[in-house]
């Protein structure tokens, strides 16, 4: 067995754990190969946020299959953790990694012969914390620094999937992020499931990791990939306002501008306090861009709840509005809530939102126009034009220059 081929079909937590995966084949010697060429090993790490990525992840396995049908097809990611049983019967399956044998995931999957196929642990009993970065794209890294959550939220399985929160201690990622550097990095992506609830472990705090980060050499750029707005503190805002490397960027779960709703969430704020955060942020930094979470459809949303959000959204005028509509998944609360949402309204919702998105987007473009903004060029060559974003994430397009790939460049918007 020498070649192995590796697809993420979650988040960029996910996308650096298989980044990290793959270092540990390339130094036992394998060859990656694109997983649309036949392998001797596919590595799929899955995602069960919603019932569609279930489904994703079910066919794209069954598509292996019959790509390479004597390949052995290990399974890990979320999926991996809730529906083990499932996906251990499919054709092809050589094993199902779960969330406390990640670290062991090479070791299976090149094993003679196996006792099971099953490696997955309860996940109550989920302990242990897989260390990960990604060094696979070529302009920015992600850097896992927290996983699991211990928030519950009533519609989400991803505690399930993930366990308790944990993570590894700040020396160890400082670690992690000098290597980035070393490969030559610029931008990094702080990523985990509960990013600003690090710490949990190790009792260290947020603020305290970001401060070591701050302070690596070679890295220029940090953003943080989302956060809970009760956990990013006015502290935090106030030292990230103080001149670091952490960009005026932030994605922030807002999921519905309801309190009613957010209630039923079991969130842990309400409209008032996110409108004060988004403007206690504003208020030290400018033009900065808030990328926000909306789940529409919730169970036992109405009409008004949902028109309630929309002028929330549009009193808080956020860059970019993420939609998301409410899928019902099974062992959680809100699956057993009354007054499901039809997906005829979740379709008209999900269209609102997105043509609201598209204004509130043209209208933040159009407030930067004329500014002088550093731009972090890609590597990307489309048709001869490359791209790269700001501190403040407004995409920018030029004629190609390969000297510019991965240099970070003023420009004015
Ligand atoms: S905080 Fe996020 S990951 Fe945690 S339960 Fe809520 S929605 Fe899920």
């Amino acid at each position: 067995m020498k070649t192995v081929a590796f697809s993420t079909l979650g988040c960029k937590l996910s996308f650096a754990e298989t980044s990290t995966f793959e270092r540990e084949f390339l130094s036992a010697g394998f060859t990656v190969v694109p997983p649309t060429e036949k392998a001797d090993i596919y590595v799929v790490n899955t995602c069960s946020v919603t019932a569609a990525a279930d489904k994703k992840g079910r066919n794209f396995i069954g598509r292996l299959h019959r790509l390479t049908p004597e390949a052995r097809i290990v399974v890990t990611g979320c999926q991996a953790q809730l529906r083990a049983e499932s996906l251990a019967d499919m054709p092809g399956v050589w094993a199902v990694v779960g969330s406390d044998y990640k670290s062991d995931l090479l070791s299976i999957a090149t094993a003679d012969i196996l006792d099971r196929k099953v490696f997955v642990k309860p996940i109550g009993e989920s302990r242990k914390y897989f260390s990960a970065y990604s060094t696979t794209e070529r302009t920015r890294a992600f850097l896992k620094v927290q996983d699991g959550c211990d928030y519950h939220c009533t519609y989400c399985t991803v505690p399930l999937a993930r366990g308790d929160s944990r993570n590894a201690p700040i020396a160890e990622i400082v670690g992690q992020a000098r290597a980035i550097a070393a490969a030559g990095f610029k931008e990094v992506v702080i990523t985990g499931v509960n990013t600003g609830d690090f710490g949990k472990s190790t009792g260290e705090s947020f603020l305290d990791l970001l401060k070591a980060l701050n302070d690596v050499e070679g890295i220029e750029r940090y953003r943080i990939s989302s956060i809970e707005p009760n956990l990013l503190t006015d502290e935090i805002v106030d030292w990230i306002a103080s001149g670091t490397k952490i960009l005026p960027h932030f994605h922030i779960p807002l999921q519905s501008g309801c309190d009613r709703i957010l209630a039923a969430m079991h969130r842990r704020y309400n409209t008032d306090f996110f409108r004060r955060k988004i403007e206690f942020v504003r208020s030290r930094m400018d033009h900065v861009f808030f990328g926000i979470d909306v789940i529409v459809g919730f169970p036992g949303e109405t009409q008004d709840d949902f028109e309630t959000t929309y002028r929330f959204l549009e009193e808080i005028r956020p860059a970019f509005i993420h939609i998301f509509p409410y899928s019902r998944r099974a062992g959680t609360p809100a699956a057993e809530m009354p007054n499901q949402v039809s997906e005829a309204d979740k379709k008209a919702r999900v269209q609102a939102l997105e043509e609201l998105c598209e204004r509130l987007h043209a209208e933040f473009y159009a407030a930067n126009r004329g500014r002088r903004e550093q731009v972090l060029f890609e590597s990307t060559n489309k048709e001869g034009r490359m791209f790269g974003y700001s501190r403040n994430y407004i995409k920018v397009e030029r004629d190609y220059d390969p000297a510019l790939v991965g240099r970070i460049v003023d420009v004015i918007l």
